[in-house]
């Protein structure tokens, strides 16, 4: 933990003195909130916007990561459970995840320090292509696919059309597995679709982000993404 004028500072933007300005101006938000506090304290994650500018000087760094299951991914939690920073206790830079997996969800989670790089992935109009593996109760029918596939309402609002493949099913104990191909990420998406047909879902499992997969690693472990990886998401 450190004060707001302190990491400003540390960035290089600015010196202590003018940072304190830019937090009275009411200029620097942090996680999305305006403070204009100058004892308010920031800790690692904490995404830093001053203008709506996230702060430079820290390198810009990027990693796929295997969020295992039973953590979650904001950054600090009342509950005192397990986050995926705690992955990540080797990394000095003030890293955070694009966008969300639930707790119980394992896969790839994009991590970064760079704000507009996290706005540009997790931004509507990306659509960035995510793929999940699925399993869920019951023996999913075509009809049911077909709607999902087109798209169907969740409060409201319309999914856009997504591409699902049934790739098995357990008669024995009724459940079907599946992989599921989405260009949008709202909260929750994947389980309210297959709730909204009376299908729950028992594991979900991201494969895919873009053309980034978890090839060679571990529940837990990461990598660093290429120059050239980062690139081809953007
Ligand atoms: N959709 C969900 O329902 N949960 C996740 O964790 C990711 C996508």
């Amino acid at each position: 933990m450190e004060r707001l004028q302190k990491a400003i500072a540390a960035s290089g933007l600015t010196s202590r003195r003018k940072a304190e300005d830019l937090i009275r101006q009411g200029r620097v938000k942090v996680n999305g909130e305006v403070v204009s506090e100058l004892g308010f304290k920031v800790k690692q994650g904490d995404l830093i916007l001053v203008d709506d500018k996230a702060l430079e000087g820290e390198n810009k760094v990027y990693y796929v990561f295997y969020k295992p299951k039973g953590c979650i991914c904001s950054l600090n939690d009342e509950l005192g459970r397990e986050t995926v920073i705690d992955y990540f206790s080797d990394v000095k830079e003030r890293i955070y995840p694009v966008g969300r997996l639930d707790y119980d969800t394992t896969g790839l989670l994009l991590m970064t320090n760079d704000g507009e790089f996290a706005n540009l992935m997790m931004h509507p109009s990306s659509h960035l292509e995510k793929v999940y593996e699925v399993t869920v109760t019951g023996l999913v029918n075509g009809e049911t696919l077909h709607k999902l596939e087109k798209g169907i309402y969740l409060e409201g609002v319309k999914t856009l059309p997504c591409k699902i493949k049934v790739v098995g099913k357990d008669n024995e104990h009724k459940t079907t597995m599946l992989m599921i191909k989405l260009v949008e990420g709202k909260n929750r998406q994947v389980k309210k679709m297959f709730e909204t047909m009376g299908h729950n879902v028992k594991r979900l499992h991201r494969v895919q982000v873009g053309g980034i997969n978890l090839k060679g690693l571990k529940p837990g472990r990461y990598r660093i993404l290429k120059p050239q990886e980062v690139k081809e998401l953007k």
